[in-house]
């Protein structure tokens, strides 16, 4: 087949639904896949992306393997596929069905399959039903293990014939939501674990820029924990169309809550310290919220009243979108964004070195304000904390931004 375009057409969910916006959000959609498309080619290399009828279509040269990625992980799109762009005459229209029914085949969807398909140049010599008829009896001489069913054919092959003739492959989905930067912006406490890269996903489903906040304890974490923590926030990063990481030593923190409250309180207090300086760091990249990726009753930090002495040491509102799903659905979630691997890596994070081994499960609020406000010389140290960040950028396809 002679080198063309390749069009895709990209279908969003909810989007559809925003009336009096509508077009604010198609906008940023639109912008968050430029912007990726120019990380993997010099100005998206003349790439064109339109929207009708509620549908966007990429006219793009540039390659298959290239496209699919971005368009999978960019939130806001439901579903995409890609159609082969050939001329209007029954040759060139053959060849493309038979090209996407050999993929639908080896696809394993099954072998029946009916042709649909939508014609505005009425200038052809065939109705719809005719190319439909005369498409079919052609791919069924070329592929005789195909059978045509109108009622309940295992794929569709959706052909539109108008400046060009497009022949549509099936659906690829994306990951769903709103497109990032029409919620707002919010801070991520991104740990080790397999929770918060999950949480951040979430959120930045729901239209939320990310910035990301780790607190690692050095010497008692190792340089290859805080490693293990950049490689999570880069896996993460092409979801929410890139992320800025401030990395805090916690140390000095950690140290003087230990020495400074009962051993059963030191997991409580040193969650309350990493919200608030995650909190004045919120404040310096203008973020509304800060994300957790804690769910209820999961350990002894994460019951009601855990979750009510640290929820209250903060004044941003919290988002815990994680608060209501168990461990299987969170692992599920992991694996399908490709963060669980690089997550179950056997490096220490502080809180498990500092846990203490009977923590905390019912704390009272006020007994633990107070003991937090008397740990003498512990907001000075978060403001030092916050104030010495270091940051990390990482694009939108996951590369660190050297400088
Ligand atoms: P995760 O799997 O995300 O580590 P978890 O189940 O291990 O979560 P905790 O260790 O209690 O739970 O942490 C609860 C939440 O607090 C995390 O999801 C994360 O948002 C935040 N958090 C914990 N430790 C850190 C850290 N070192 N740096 C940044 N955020 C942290
Ligand atoms: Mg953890």
């Amino acid at each position: 087949m002679a080198a063309m375009n390749n069009l895709w057409l990209i279908k969003v969910g909810e989007i559809s639904l925003k009336k009096g916006n509508r077009a604010f959000f198609e906008r940023v959609l639109k912008e968050n896949i430029r912007k990726k498309l120019r990380l993997v080619a010099p100005e998206g290399s003349g790439s064109q992306i339109s929207n009708r009828g509620g549908r966007f279509y990429l006219d793009t040269s540039l390659p298959e393997d290239l496209i699919r990625p971005i368009l999978a992980s960019t939130p806001g799109i439901v579903a995409f596929s890609r159609a082969l762009k050939v001329k209007k005459d029954l040759d060139s229209l053959t060849e493309a069905s038979i090209e996407v029914a050999k993929r639908c085949l080896a696809g394993n969807s099954g072998n029946r399959f009916k042709f649909e398909v939508r014609r505005t140049d009425k200038g052809l010599p065939l109705d719809s039903y005719g190319y439909a008829r005369e498409l079919g009896a052609r791919l069924l001489e070329a592929l005789p293990e195909l059978v045509v069913d109108v009622r309940k054919p295992d794929f569709i092959i959706k052909l539109e014939l108008r400046e060009w003739g497009y022949v549509y492959e099936q659906d690829i989905s994306g990951p769903g939501g709103l497109p990032v930067g029409t919620a707002g912006r919010g801070m991520l406490l991104l740990s080790g674990g397999i929770d918060s890269p999950v949480a951040g996903y979430l959120m930045a489903k729901r239209g939320i820029t990310l910035s990301a906040v780790h607190f690692h304890t050095p010497p008692f974490t190792s340089p290859e924990a805080l490693d293990k923590v950049i490689r999570l926030a880069e896996s993460l990063a092409p979801w929410c169309g890139g992320i800025t990481l401030a990395n805090v030593s916690f140390t000095d923190c950690q140290v003087k809550i230990n020495e400074s409250v009962d051993p059963a309180s030191t997991t409580l207090h040193s969650r309350a310290t990493m919200m608030k300086i995650a909190q004045r760091i919120a404040a310096k990249r203008r973020c509304g919220a800060l994300v957790t990726g804690e769910s209820l009753g999961q350990v002894a930090s994460q019951t009601l009243e855990s979750l009510a002495y640290t929820n209250g040491s903060v004044h941003l509102p919290v988002f815990r979108p994680l608060i209501g799903l168990d461990k299987e659905q969170i692992i599920r979630i992991s694996r399908d964004i490709g963060t669980y691997e690089t997550a179950i890596e056997p490096f220490d994070d502080c809180c498990t070195l500092f846990s203490p081994t009977h923590p905390l499960t019912r704390p009272d609020t006020k007994e633990m304000k107070e003991a937090f406000t008397a740990i003498d010389g512990l907001e000075a140290l978060i403001e030092e904390a916050a104030e010495k960040a270091e940051i990390i950028r990482i694009d939108g396809i996951g590369q660190r931004i050297e400088g």
